[in-house]
Formats: C-alpha cells, structure tokens, sequence
C-alpha cells in the first residue's frame, strides 16, 4: 500500500508521481528551502510545472490538509481533552501547529496535486 507504485508513495516520499524515482524537491528537508521544486524529474524527464500557474491548484489541497488538522483538532478537544484544556488554548495550539506545519503541507499539496494529473509509469520518459 505504501509501497513503490502506490501513489501514497509517490506523496509521502515526495517522489516524481510518474517514476518514482527522482525527488520532486530539491532538498528533503522542507525547512530548508521551502519552494525549490525541480523543474523536470531527474530521472525519467517529467516537467512537474505543466503550464504556467499549475500548481495553483495546489492551493486547495493545502486548503483541504488545513481543515482536516482542524477536524482533527476539535474532534480531540471534545473527546480527548475537554477537562484538561480551554478553547482559547485549543485555538492557540491549532494556529501554531499550522504555522509550524506550513511548509510540509505546501510540500505535500504540491505532490498531491502533481499525482492528481499523472500516473505510475515507470517506463515512460520524456516531459509530458
Ligand atoms: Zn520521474
């Protein structure tokens, strides 16, 4: 399931979607240069940016990862942590989880969104 092949693969690895073999960012860690996507994948040649602006869409992806982090956080606070912590708390720890997180789901988003348009095809090359 989270093997060579799989698209969550491909997500979490932050692997070319259609190879899986050549990283989509220039460093792994995503502290550290935050935005540097490779043009092209250096393994098989696949242009991740298709057209100008394609990872706009990446947008709502960040956007769906930030309300699943919410979800989460309020389904938590009323089972788990009701008597233990306060609303105010609860919205402080949210907001500082989104802003310590923010560059992993930008990094994430983008590789969601770029395995949206492409599939595992580990024998084709060329940019498109
Ligand atoms: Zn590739």
């Amino acid at each position: 399931m989270f093997g060579k092949g799989s698209r969550l693969y491909s997500i979490f690895a932050m692997k070319c979607p259609r190879c899986h073999e050549g990283d989509v960012f220039e460093t792994h860690n995503p502290y550290k240069k935050m935005t540097a996507i490779k043009e092209t994948c250096s393994h098989c040649g696949l242009r991740y940016e298709k057209e100008m602006g394609f990872f706009y869409g990446a947008m709502y992806v960040s956007y769906m990862l930030n309300i699943a982090l919410f979800v989460t956080s309020v389904v938590a606070y009323f089972i788990l942590l009701d008597q233990y912590i306060s609303g105010t708390l609860l919205m402080v720890i949210y907001v500082s989880l989104t802003v310590v997180l923010m560059p992993v789901y930008y990094r994430l988003s983008r590789t969601i969104w770029l395995n949206f348009f492409n599939s595992y095809a580990p024998e084709k090359r060329g940019t498109k």
